[in-house]
């Protein structure tokens, strides 16, 4: 595989997918720019190396081709910001004349970004056609759009067949996050602990029923716990519970216990007679909630049951909050949580936290620097986690 960091791009021109679906206020003011932050380092080192760069990218979800809307030209302006001296054009459409043309005429140490790639409903349908018509556009393709990996689109995956094995690559922020991924759950050292949480069993089958056959210890929390429960005949009172997943949980404790894999649940709860900011709160065992109460987050046993587990773990993957952790009453458990990864990381273990809400949960108490790595793209991390070829990867992995 092509390695971007030694790679020379002087007088090459890269076509760089990224993932720009950043959020735009009514104003078409971007509300959170880190999508487009993370992927700096990728087109400094291009740029530095005196090569050109091309953007490409999807913007939200045009349903019926361009839309003032979702034009990627509400971007430009802070792409300049971010990029200072660095000379930054916009083609009004990706593929077509006036993208050839830009593209042709653009000069070492300048950036050119398309128009959104979802203007054309060819890109999510993977068609040959327009991805050869993309590729044209570019000496080079790189990928740093891990957040879209899991999709097998024009941009993502099929234009790579139209690159050389020596012209096509990843980006450093896709790399950052393959190898992170691939550290987990193929070379990781024992113990491994996977803390899930969440708000429902169904979004998280498939993770625990791969990482059975991988981890040492699963922690598993937040609202999805008590499905557990109840599937062992326990009294969860109004807690969430999915009951057409009693049978799954049942399945998949018992194979753990072939398996040998501990799985940990929470031994207590935080409840509350409602679900809200101020609802009257009280803590009990999570097996034996009252009717009329609902268990909003682990309790502090849970929360010295899961530190020493994560705490000995020299690998740890975390995907999920362990309560409600938007409200203020029921934060303590996954900040705590959250701590212990930070503690077990400074002791050495390596902590890769992905999924969009434990990801928010880290940033919100501000430890995001604390632990080993956090992934930028949670639905890709997540079919990553659950054992699948992400076409993205393979698409440059495999050739
Ligand atoms: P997910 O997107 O599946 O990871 O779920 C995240 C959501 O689960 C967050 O918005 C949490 O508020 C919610 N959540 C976590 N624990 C609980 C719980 N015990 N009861 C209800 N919702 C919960």
């Amino acid at each position: 595989m092509t390695s971007f960091s030694t790679y020379n791009f002087s007088g090459q021109k890269a076509l760089i997918r990224v993932d720009f679906n950043v959020p735009l206020n009514d104003q078409f003011e971007i509300t959170d720019d880190t999508r487009m932050t993370a992927t700096l380092p990728t087109i400094k080192k291009i740029l530095g190396d005196g090569g050109s760069v091309i953007l490409m990218s999807h913007l939200g979800r045009p349903k019926e081709g361009p839309t003032d809307k979702y034009s990627m030209k509400h971007l430009v302006s802070h792409l300049k910001t971010l990029l200072g001296d660095v000379k930054v054009e916009f083609a009004n459409d990706c593929i077509g004349e006036e993208a050839i043309d830009k593209s042709a005429a653009l000069q070492a140490g300048a950036v050119l970004l398309l128009e959104n790639l979802r203007f054309y409903k060819e890109e999510e349908k993977g068609d040959k056609a327009f991805a050869e018509k993309l590729s044209h556009l570019g000496d080079v393709y790189v990928n740093d759009a891990f957040g879209t990996a899991h999709r097998a689109h024009a941009s993502t995956a099929v234009i790579a067949d139209f690159f050389e094995a020596d012209k096509k690559m990843f980006g450093l922020l896709m790399e950052g996050e393959v190898k992170s991924a691939e550290k987990v759950l193929h070379e990781s050292q024992k113990p491994f602990t996977a803390i899930i949480g969440g708000a429902k069993v169904s979004d998280k089958i498939l993770i625990i029923e791969n990482l059975l056959q991988k981890a040492t210890d699963i922690i598993i929390g937040g609202g999805m716990a008590y499905t557990f429960w109840k599937a062992q005949g326990k009294q969860i009172g109004n807690s969430l519970c999915e009951d057409d997943r009693l049978e799954k949980a049942l399945e998949i404790l018992a194979k753990a216990k072939v398996l040998g894999v501990n799985i940990h649940l929470p031994m207590d709860s935080t409840i509350a007679d409602k679900f809200a900011a101020d609802a009257q709160t009280t803590n009990c065992e999570s097996y034996g909630i009252p009717t009329g109460w609902m268990g909003l987050d682990i309790g502090q046993k849970a929360v010295a049951d899961f530190k020493e587990v994560i705490l000995k773990s020299k690998t740890i993957l975390w995907n999920g909050p362990m309560g409600v952790f938007e409200m203020p009453a029921f934060q303590n458990g996954t900040k705590s949580i959250a701590l212990a990864v930070a503690e077990a990381t400074k002791k050495g273990a390596f902590s890769l936290v992905g999924g969009g809400d434990s990801v928010a949960a880290v940033n919100m108490f501000h430890l995001a620097d604390k632990v080993s790595y956090v992934s930028t793209g949670g639905g890709a991390m997540l079919e990553y986690f659950e054992g699948k070829e992400l076409p993205g990867i393979a698409a440059i992995k495999n050739s």
